[in-house]
């Protein structure tokens, strides 16, 4: 009957919520012993200028390997998060970034920047935009060099501090993007408020941009706005000439994803931009 019936799922529903628990009980006590025994290594995802055809920046993405297997972000940031485990980890991704990017200086393109990925609990911390300029002070990097990533839900967290460290970001001379733009429930009425450069539009809108007149009618209309509003946009999750085609047919200024170039090692990213200062396209 009904009633046995909800005592089984409610039986299933702790369960699974006993195996979430543990999990992230096991990621915790293992985030805390990562970072002391630095376990943690950056990777490079290039960016492209869809105009210029050239190569406008890098994403950090951090990468955590446990035991030779790989744990992914998406799982260990917001466990992160929640412990209060992001302050350290994040200072020491900020840190590495900058540096990382300073010994590159005159290796990168000309002009290419470095975005680095800021959760909430970094970006509202005390202190937040003395760390970045500490960052920049002891690696020598230019702030022009230098994007923060933020996502939406960062400003909706607390408005009005949000919009003071953005200020004081701007006033250093560092671009902030809102990434997985159109994902968060925020309003539009925001985006007159905040001294920002660039918007990510979410791959959940361009993975299937080909067959889905919704999702490209959304890419189509974030394009206009971030035209209107003077951002740049970019794509991220581009995966094949077709869906970078159909966007440069949209007006989008550059894109990240496979079809370009897959998150990299060091090494690799190095050989990367080597290879594409040397091609002749
Ligand atoms: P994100 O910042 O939106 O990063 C984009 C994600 O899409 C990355 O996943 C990237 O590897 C993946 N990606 C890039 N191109 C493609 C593509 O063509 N197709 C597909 N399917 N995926 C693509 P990743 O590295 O697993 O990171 C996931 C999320 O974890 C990031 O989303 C970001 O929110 C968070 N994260 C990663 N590194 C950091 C970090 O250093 N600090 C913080 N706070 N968060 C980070
Ligand atoms: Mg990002
Ligand atoms: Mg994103
Ligand atoms: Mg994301």
């Amino acid at each position: 009957d009904a009633a046995n019936e909800s005592k089984q799922i409610a039986k299933c529903f702790d369960k699974d919520l006993g195996f979430k628990h543990a999990r992230r009980l096991d990621i915790t006590r293992k985030l805390i012993y990562a970072l002391e025994s630095r376990q943690f290594e950056l990777y490079f995802q290039p960016q492209y200028g869809i105009h210029h055809k050239k190569m406008t920046g890098v994403e950090i993405l951090v990468r955590w390997c446990v035991d030779g297997a790989f744990i992914s972000p998406s799982e260990f940031i917001p466990i992160a998060e929640q412990n209060g485990l992001i302050l350290p980890l994040g200072s020491w991704i900020l840190k590495s970034a900058c540096q990382q990017a300073a010994n590159w200086q005159n290796n990168l393109p000309q002009n290419a920047k470095i975005a680095v990925n800021i959760s909430a609990r970094q970006f509202l911390q005390p202190g937040f935009c003395d760390e970045v300029e500490r960052a920049l002070y002891d690696s020598g990097l230019a702030p022009e060099r230098l994007t923060l990533e933020i996502t939406e839900g960062v400003i909706m967290q607390n408005k009005d501090l949000g919009i003071k460290v953005l200020q004081k970001l701007k006033s250093i001379g560092i671009d902030v993007a809102i990434d997985d733009f159109g994902t968060g429930f925020s309003s539009l009425a925001y985006l007159k408020q905040v001294p920002i450069d660039k918007l990510k539009v979410d791959l959940s809108f361009i993975r299937n941009m080909q067959n889905n007149k919704d999702d490209q009618a959304i890419v189509i209309t974030v394009c206009q706005l971030a035209k209107n509003l003077n951002l740049t946009l970019i794509a991220e999750g581009v995966e094949s000439k077709e869906q970078l085609k159909m966007l440069e047919t949209f007006g989008c200024d550059e894109i990240q994803g496979y079809w370009y170039s897959k998150p990299l090692s060091q090494a690799d990213f190095e050989a990367f931009v080597h290879a594409a200062q040397y091609s002749l396209d």
